[in-house]
C-alpha cells in the first residue's frame, strides 16, 4: 500500500473567545488514518464533529496543530513555497453550496479556467479547449462556458464546482458534503458524476457527509467521527453491515431501508444526553454522556483504537476487551 495521505495523532485548534475568556477549541483531536490513492474515503459524524475541519486541513487550509499530515509520503509541515503549491494542485475542494462558490460575476467559462490561469497554466486558447472538455466531463455543453451561474439550476452549478475542481487535473478531491444543498432528486446525478470520474480519471475521493444513505453508494471506506475523534473507521460493507461502536450503530439505525418489511422492523436508536463541549471535553470515552453501553471506566479511560480482524478499527472498552454480558451487539 502507498497511501497518499497520511495523518498521525493530527489535531486542529482554535483559539475562541478573548482576553481572559480565550480558550482552546479542540476540532480534531489526535485522527491517525490513511488515506489509499483511489479510494473514496467518506467522512461521516454529525455537525460539530470535525469532519469539515478535517477536510480543510487536508487540503491545507488550516495547519495541523500536533501530530503530522503526511502527503505522497513527505510530511506537509516540511514543506517549502513551490512543494506546497505543487500540493495545492494535486488536492482541490469541491464546496457544499454551489451558490455561495461560484462568482457570480464572472462567466462559467472563466470560473472553470481560473485554477489554470492563477498557475500560470496554458495559453488563453489552451484553457478555453480544456474549459470545454471540463464541461463535457461534467456533463454540461461548451455554450455553457459563456453563460453566467444564475442561468443555471442548483445541480449544474455543483457540476461547474466539480469541473473547476478538476481543471488542474488533481489526484485527490475532497468533497465538503457536496450534495446537502441540492434537491434529492439531483443528489444521485452529481454522486454518479463524482463516483464516475473517480473511477474514470483514478482519482482519490474524500467525501466528507452527514447522510449515510449517500455515503453507502459512494464509499469503498467509511470514518465515523465524534466530538473532533475518529471513532470507528473500516470498509463501507463492514461498518454497515457490522457497526461496531455504538455511535456508529446509532447513526445507522438512522437510515431508512429501500426495503419496505426491512424498514417496518428497523428500530431506531435515538441518541440522549448533551454533546459535550469541545472546549471542554471530558477525560475518558467522548461518547460517554449518550452511550447506552457507557460503565465506569468509560468515564476514567478514553479508548484507544483496536483494530479488528478484517482491518476495520473501533474506539471503544467494549471492543478492547468485551465485559461478560456487555458486548456490542
Ligand atoms: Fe460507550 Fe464506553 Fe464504548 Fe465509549 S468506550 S462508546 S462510553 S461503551
Amino acid at each position: 500500500m502507498n497511501p497518499i495521505f497520511q495523518a498521525r495523532d493530527l489535531s486542529v485548534t482554535f483559539r475562541v473567545g478573548t482576553g481572559s475568556r480565550r480558550k482552546l477549541l479542540s476540532a480534531v483531536n489526535r485522527v491517525t488514518f490513511d488515506v489509499e490513492r483511489g479510494e473514496c474515503l467518506a467522512i461521516v459524524g454529525e455537525s460539530g464533529c470535525g469532519k469539515t475541519t478535517l477536510g480543510r486541513t487536508l487540503i491545507g487550509l488550516y495547519e495541523p496543530g500536533e501530530g503530522e499530515l503526511l502527503f505522497d509520503g513527505r510530511s506537509t509541515a516540511n514543506l517549502d513555497a513551490a512543494d506546497r503549491q505543487m500540493v495545492r494542485r494535486r488536492v482541490q475542494m469541491v464546496f457544499q453550496d454551489p451558490h455561495a462558490s461560484l462568482n457570480p460575476r464572472m462567466k462559467v467559462g472563466e470560473i472553470i479556467a481560473e485554477p489554470l490561469r492563477l498557475h500560470g497554466i496554458g495559453t488563453r486558447d489552451e484553457r478555453q479547449r480544456r474549459v470545454a472538455d471540463l464541461l463535457e466531463h461534467v456533463g454540461l455543453p461548451a455554450e455553457a462556458a459563456q453563460r453566467f451561474p444564475h442561468a443555471f439550476s442548483g445541480g449544474q452549478r455543483q457540476r461547474i464546482g466539480i469541473a473547476r475542481a478538476l481543471a488542474l487535473s488533481p489526484d485527490v478531491i475532497v468533497a465538503d458534503e457536496p450534495v446537502s444543498a441540492l434537491d434529492v432528486s439531483v443528489q444521485a446525478q452529481v454522486v454518479n458524476l463524482l463516483k464516475e470520474l473517480r473511477a474514470r480519471l483514478g482519482l482519490t475521493l474524500i467525501f466528507i457527509a452527514h447522510d449515510l444513505a449517500v455515503v453507502r453508494y459512494v464509499a469503498t471506506r467509511i470514518a465515523v467521527m465524534y466530538l473532533g475523534r475518529i471513532v470507528e473507521i473500516g470498509r463501507t460493507e463492514d461498518v454497515f453491515g457490522n457497526p461496531q461502536h455504538p455511535y456508529t450503530q446509532a447513526l445507522l439505525s438512522a437510515v431508512p431501508f429501500p426495503d419496505p418489511d426491512a424498514e417496518e422492523a428497523r428500530q431506531r436508536i435515538i441518541l440522549k444526553g448533551d454533546i459535550p463541549n469541545p472546549i471542554d471535553p471530558p477525560p475518558g470515552c467522548r461518547f460517554a454522556s449518550r452511550c447506552r453501553y457507557a460503565f465506569d471506566e468509560c468515564q476514567r479511560a478514553d479508548p484507544a483504537m483496536t483494530r479488528l480482524p478484517d482491518h476495520q478499527q473501533v474506539a471503544c472498552h467494549l471492543v478492547a476487551a468485551p465485559l461478560a454480558g456487555q458486548g456490542v451487539p
